[in-house]
């Protein structure tokens, strides 16, 4: 098709987001009127603060919606800055943080302003879905580091057997999407001397920050200062607020890198609507202790998850130390089946049978796993992987 229009082949090579596709199938049958347990979506499952949605509404009815500056406005701006300098102990500058709408585009512009044709970009499996297709987007390689045979972590020894004359930058994700772990101190040390004696970019994604759930978050950033300067931290407002159809999200790192993020932003959505804006520095001022009891509600279905995954056999997890995911190691139960043999199989099949949507590990380039969000009730939690571990033991 896209050869007898000749379209784009970079563009024409790319996926849709899967977890977007999956969540919508799911919907689909739900409108259909089937109940489906839905664990497919990365979103906290509660509503966003009342006085959240309150500075918007303010800000809509005091006459705020005309275009904003790109790259967000100065009192936004400064709010991420005193979020960082008080949170996180990053220093930084106004001028030197770029706002967007979502992580997910201000990853994509900053792809696109890093990268060149050919250049690689190290990725360590399982990783969130977009950044392989991000990085192709910009005409770039994504260089994927399988998971390790200990399961999903991010350690100097395997990353080194993939590094090239023509590795260009390097992205974390901790807490980490899809597989929930979350490096501690001596972890992160640990990388960053490594990282620290390579000359790359080094991307990270920290939008999962504040669902650290057993030692708090610390930014790779400010315990190896001497990458900072080659280093882009990323976070934004979808996870940790329960924000994620507000769409903001934003970037700190050096001004040269900053100001290509931002004028790609004027040449595609302009700008963060500024009611939007208003809110979000409200909720940034607030912070952590905001959301602190929605917090600690998923820390408590982490733990009731992980007991019902216990009971199920020949599956395993590591137990998630942040984010919201269950990455479920189904390799062993489906040696048992001929038909079923892959984790996309049988993802089509769990969703088919027994009308419960996961991702499978495919989507994040690692096979053989599953990713349940368990940012859902109680109720439906047990019923979803009571039906996992039927779907299981059915195998043959
Ligand atoms: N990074 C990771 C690891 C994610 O899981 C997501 C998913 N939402 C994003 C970035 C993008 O977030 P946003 O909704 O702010 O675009
Ligand atoms: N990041 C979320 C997820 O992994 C939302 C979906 C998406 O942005 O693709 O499910």
């Amino acid at each position: 098709m896209s050869e007898m229009f000749n379209f784009s082949k970079r563009i024409s090579s790319l996926k849709p987001s899967p977890t977007l596709a999956l969540n919508a199938k799911a919907n689909q049958l739900k409108a259909e009127g089937i109940k489906v347990f839905n664990f497919a979506v990365g979103e906290p499952d509660f509503p966003t603060h009342k006085e959240i949605v309150k500075k918007a509404v303010e800000a809509l009815e005091a006459g705020d919606t005309r275009y904003g500056p790109s790259g967000g406005g100065l009192p936004l701006r400064k709010a991420i800055v005193s979020k960082l300098a008080r949170e996180n102990s990053l220093e930084y500058k106004p001028d030197e943080i770029v706002c967007g709408m979502g992580a997910k585009e201000i990853l994509f512009h900053l792809f696109l302003s890093l990268l060149n044709e050919g250049d690689e970009v190290i990725l360590t499996a399982p990783c969130w879905v977009s950044y392989m297709d991000h990085v192709k987007a910009a005409g770039a390689v994504p260089v994927v580091v399988p998971v390790p045979e200990s399961g999903p972590m991010v350690n100097p020894e395997t990353i080194e057997k993939y590094v090239t004359s023509k590795t260009k930058a390097f992205v974390l994700c901790s807490p980490n999407n899809p597989s929930g772990y979350a490096l501690d101190r001596n972890e992160l040390l640990k990388l960053g001397s490594y990282l620290k004696a390579k000359n790359w970019w080094v991307i990270s994604d920290e939008i999962y920050e504040y669902l650290s759930f057993d030692h708090p978050h610390e930014s790779i950033i400010k315990l190896v200062p001497e990458l900072k300067e080659k280093s882009i931290h990323i976070s934004g407002m979808a996870k940790g607020y329960a924000m994620t159809g507000w769409r903001v999200g934003y970037a700190a790192g050096p001004k040269k890198i900053i100001d290509l993020v931002r004028n790609l932003q004027s040449q595609s959505s302009t700008c963060i609507p500024p009611f939007i804006e208003k809110a979000a520095a409200w909720a940034l001022d607030q912070g952590h202790d905001l959301m602190q009891k929605e917090i600690d509600s998923l820390a408590k279905r982490r733990d009731i998850a992980m007991e019902l995954l216990a009971k199920i056999e020949n599956v395993k997890a590591i137990k998630p130390q942040g984010a919201f995911y269950l990455f479920v190691d189904v390799r062993k139960a489906l040696q048992k089946s001929k038909t079923l043999d892959t984790s996309l199989k049988f993802s089509e099949h769990l969703l088919n049978e027994y009308q419960v949507a996961c991702v499978p590990g495919e989507a994040f380039e690692a096979p053989g796993f599953l990713r349940f969000s368990y940012a859902t009730s109680v109720s439906d939690l047990t019923e979803g992987l009571s039906r996992l571990d039927q779907a299981i033991r059915s195998l043959s």
